[in-house]
């Protein structure tokens, strides 16, 4: 099944390929080569998975994508006060070649547009500019997580023909911004918008920066952390040319546009975003990459000012039907199927406010676990909200693996109405729905009934008492015995056959056929169902230990067919043949101790 994170995203590249609108950037000669129709999307999570869509592998030149990067690298090398003392962090409101200085000091208002960027590249570690640029490329190869080369057409092209930015940077060295010769820096700066990237290299530099400034797949921190916040800062007001303003208030992640087509967008603690489409807006941006952001921040709900969290935080434990089966005694076909397969039923908890990202998480790992899984149980239990995507998404996993023969089903769901109604709200026309169960053991049983269903374990019925696990071990003949004994009875489904708290009659019931539950009262008049029991196994068994009182009502969940033994007749059989009792004392001991074997097991699991 493929995940629906990779679906959502072909399904928004498909939606964008009509939208042919804007122009390529032609100022720079060697830009209007590029192919118009180019198109790619990535997204990367924070441990480091790249969905990508369309031309994702493209190599294009990252032009002012590069800006932040670089800004990055100043503040690491020189530190905030020096930075900050010849660079503003304020927006201009102008395009990105405005000539936008502090009247007064001549500082650029900020490192994202030309006359910013180009002081900031002339800030960096070096004695000269040689040393600048290795400082300049090695530390943008860390972003990225591979090396860099440039693409010298599109750099000589540009440095052939910027005459604009070459007078800002002759006004830069004016106003005493750039300390040495200006044009070297302004070449370094040309060399570094013609590094040749993918967009899947753009959504890693984001990912870099939403990771905290550790790179997701290297492991290699390339900004140090406290740096972090103030290029996203920077980013999230100035980041978008003269369209920063709305752009952090229709879609809310800083970002950062290039005229070469490249967009990324960050997502802290979340994802990196990279997009290419080389065609531009009016206000220089890639038209499609725009949309693209804009989708997504509305159908992920991904406005940085929404929420926070770690996304692996809305999986809590992971763990088998084999660590905690269901409480029903399973007949010994059943458990021996059991002990094979029941590790390929899987719970999983989940925690917290489900939004995409934690979504994304869980649906990963259960694709991961797929090829070893016949049913996933999610418990919702400790969920306290999913937004609509979430929901979605979850949904349409369930529908995928459902496809592919693997059972989806929630549980603790019942009273909790914001998350049934998101389900609902989402489900798909004539998708059935999802299947949900009031507690785990009800739904492991369900899962574990699935199994014997693969496997053809036919529901069993039992005509003899020999074929029970009390009798084991009993000669034919004592067995017989206590069979010409009993009486059989039918009960329909529903019915109350013992009732908790109620003077026993001595009565042992043994299931021929049908399945019974068995009830604790709770203190509000509610049940809790502690087991289900099925043909083949007895309940009222403690009589055999002088217990009168029903402990527990047993009801049948199906058309039931028992056999009786009172204890009456009992006594007088096992008055002539003591070795009866003795037989199924020690069978019932026996089955006592697997019980509570059954029950530890259930409690360290839950531990
Ligand atoms: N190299 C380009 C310039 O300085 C970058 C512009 C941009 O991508 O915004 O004009």
């Amino acid at each position: 099944m493929q995940s629906p994170i990779q679906t959502y995203l072909e399904d928004l590249h498909n939606s964008l390929v009509s939208l042919t609108d804007g122009e390529l950037a032609s100022y720079i000669p060697e830009l209007t080569k590029v192919n118009p129709d180019w198109f790619g999307i990535s997204l990367v999570t924070m441990d480091g998975l790249a969905y990508n869509v369309g031309d994702a592998d493209q190599l294009f030149t990252i032009q002012s994508v590069s800006k932040p990067f670089v800004y990055a690298t100043a503040l690491a090398d020189r530190g905030v006060e020096l930075v900050s003392s010849k660079i503003g962090v304020e927006p201009s409101g102008d395009a990105f070649n405005s000539i936008s200085l502090d009247p007064q000091s001549g500082a650029p208002l900020n490192p994202m547009i030309n006359a910013g960027a180009i002081a900031t590249t002339s800030l960096l570690a070096g004695t000269d500019p040689q040393a600048q640029w290795q400082r300049l490329s090695s530390s943008m190869s860390t972003f990225v997580g591979r090396d860099l080369e440039i693409d010298d057409s599109v750099y000589h092209s540009e440095s052939a023909t910027g005459f604009r930015n070459r007078a800002i940077a002759w006004m830069l060295k004016n106003f005493g911004i750039i300390d040495g010769d200006p044009m070297a820096a302004l070449e370094n700066y040309f060399r570094q918008c013609s590094f040749e990237v993918s967009c899947q290299d753009l959504a890693f530099m984001a990912a870099t920066l939403a990771n905290g400034g550790v790179h997701p797949v290297t492991g290699r921190r390339a900004l140090p952390a406290e740096h972090v916040e103030r290029v996203l800062s920077v980013m999230a007001t100035c980041g978008m040319y003269n369209y920063a303003g709305s752009w952090l208030f229709e879609v809310g992640m800083p970002a950062k546009s290039g005229v070469g087509g490249g967009i990324i967008a960050v997502l802290p603690g979340r994802f990196g975003i990279g997009i290419f489409s080389p065609k531009l807006d009016a206000k220089g941006n890639s038209a499609r990459g725009i949309e693209v952001c804009k989708r997504l921040s509305k159908d992920f709900s991904l406005h940085v000012f929404g929420r926070s969290g770690h996304p692996s935080m809305a999986l809590g434990r992971v763990y088998s039907g084999a660590d905690a089966p269901s409480r029903r005694q399973p007949s010994s076909e059943m458990r021996s199927y059991l002990t094979e397969h029941a590790r390929r039923i899987k719970y999983l908890c989940l925690h917290g406010y489900l939004a995409v990202d934690g979504v994304e998480y869980i649906i990963r790992r259960m694709l991961q676990m797929a090829s070893d899984t016949h049913s996933y149980i999610l418990d919702l239990h400790q969920v306290d909200g999913i937004s609509d995507c979430a929901a979605r998404l979850l949904n349409e996993a369930r529908r995928g693996f459902g496809h592919d023969g693997i059972a989806v089903v929630f549980t603790r769901i019942h009273a909790r109405k914001s998350i049934t109604q998101a389900l609902r709200r989402v489900a798909a026309r004539g998708d059935r729905g999802y299947l949900s169960f009031e507690d785990n053991d009800l739904a492991v049983e369900w899962c574990e009934n699935r199994l014997f269903g693969e496997a053809a374990i036919p529901p069993i019925t039992f005509a003899s008492l020999a074929n029970f696990l009390l009798f084991k071990g009993m000669p034919l003949d004592l067995t017989e015995q206590v069979e010409a004994a009993t009486t059989r009875q039918a009960f329909s489904t529903g019915q109350e056959i013992v009732t908790a708290g109620q003077a026993g009659d001595g009565r042992m019931y043994f299931i021929e056929s049908g399945q019974v539950s068995v009830l604790v009262p709770l203190a509000d008049g509610a049940h809790h169902r502690i087991t289900s029991l099925s043909a083949g196994m007895n309940f009222g068994e403690m009589v055999l230990l002088g217990q009168t009182n029903r402990t527990a009502t047993v009801c049948a969940d199906t058309e039931v067919q028992c056999r009786i033994l009172g204890s009456h007749q009992l006594e007088e059989i096992t008055a002539t043949s003591p070795m009866i009792k003795i037989i199924l004392l020690e069978n019932l001991a026996r089955d006592m101790a697997n019980s509570l074997r059954r029950a530890t097991q259930w409690i360290s699991a839950l531990a």
